[in-house]
């Protein structure tokens, strides 16, 4: 497994502009930590948000990493050119196949072949609506390879030529690749082991189970004539938790039908009721199945 893994000790300095750039360098290589490599034009918008906070402690302390790969130098000519006008016309400009592919030639080396190992992604309104079982899927891998588009997007070839995975942050579509990137690997780098202070918040929060989350109350206990929920401050934690669930089941159930149905399709089928043979139980002669 880490024999395959960049070594970068001690060489940073020395290398050569068209390798990827780490954006925190001074920090510890654990062994093994989780890696993202985002190919983009626009390098100086990483890391970004992902720089500070939670996601920006675990990138100074090592707990993964982070590197762009500057599209550009890849780029045709004296102007490394990357992008050309769309064949069959029409608005906008389309991102190369060779000058991408370059690129990602660059960004491959250090990771494995295996896509469940280290997956290949275009960010891209036509993809695979990214949700949290990817978030969880991606953590469980070893890195990542992102590849931010611009303009009108990449030429097919490229897509179809490399296998490349097409993810979408959502039915809307932005200008550029980043920051559906920056959304996807926070979402991502926070499953990481050790990032969040407290390991088990993301056990209960929205769809980790397929349901969303219950309301959030703190001090102060009265606000604006408002309450917190009584049973919230009665310190009585089965009590806590069973109100916690049916708010999650009435949210969902509101909101997000399809959230819901899937929900429910995944259920264990309730067993039907088993009449107990009153007679015998009670007396204890024999015990009811279970
Ligand atoms: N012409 C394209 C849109 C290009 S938008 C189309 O109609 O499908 C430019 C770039 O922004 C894309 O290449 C992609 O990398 C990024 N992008 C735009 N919307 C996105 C979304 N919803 N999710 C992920 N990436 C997106």
């Amino acid at each position: 497994m880490s024999e395959d893994k960049p070594r970068s000790h001690g060489r940073l300095a020395a290398r050569p502009s068209l390798r990827p750039r780490e954006l925190v360098t001074d920090t510890p290589e654990l062994q093994g930590a989780w890696r993202a490599r985002v190919i983009t034009l626009l390098p100086e918008a990483f890391p970004g948000v992902l720089g500070l906070s939670l996601t920006g402690k675990a990138l100074a302390e090592g707990l993964w990493h982070l590197e762009t790969i500057d599209l550009r130098p890849f780029g045709e000519g004296r102007h490394r050119n990357v992008d050309d006008t769309p064949a069959g016309g029409g608005a906008g400009m389309v991102l190369r196949a060779d000058v991408v592919a370059r690129a990602l030639d660059a960004a491959a080396p250090g990771t494995p072949a295996d896509r469940a190992r280290w997956p290949l992604i275009y960010l891209s309104p036509r993809g695979r609506p990214f949700d949290q079982a990817t978030a969880r899927q991606l953590a469980a891998a070893e890195g990542v390879t992102l590849l931010c588009g611009r303009f009108e997007g990449v030429d097919q070839r490229l897509l179809d030529h490399y296998a490349i995975e097409e993810v979408s942050l959502g039915d809307f579509v932005l200008t550029g690749g980043e920051l559906a990137a920056q959304a996807l690997l926070d979402a991502t780098v926070r499953l990481l082991p050790g990032v969040l202070g407290n390991a088990t918040s993301t056990d209960e929060e929205s769809f980790s189970a397929g349901l969303l989350e219950y309301p959030q109350y703190t001090r102060p206990q009265v606000w604006e004539g408002r309450e917190i929920p009584p049973v919230l401050m009665s310190g009585h934690h089965g009590e806590i938790a069973k109100w916690r669930k049916a708010e999650a089941e009435r949210i969902t159930r509101e909101r997000r039908p399809d959230l819901w149905a899937a929900h429910e399709a995944t259920r264990p089928a309730k067993a039907p009721k088993k009449r107990k043979p009153k007679a015998s139980t009670d007396e204890g002669i024999e015990p009811a199945k279970a």
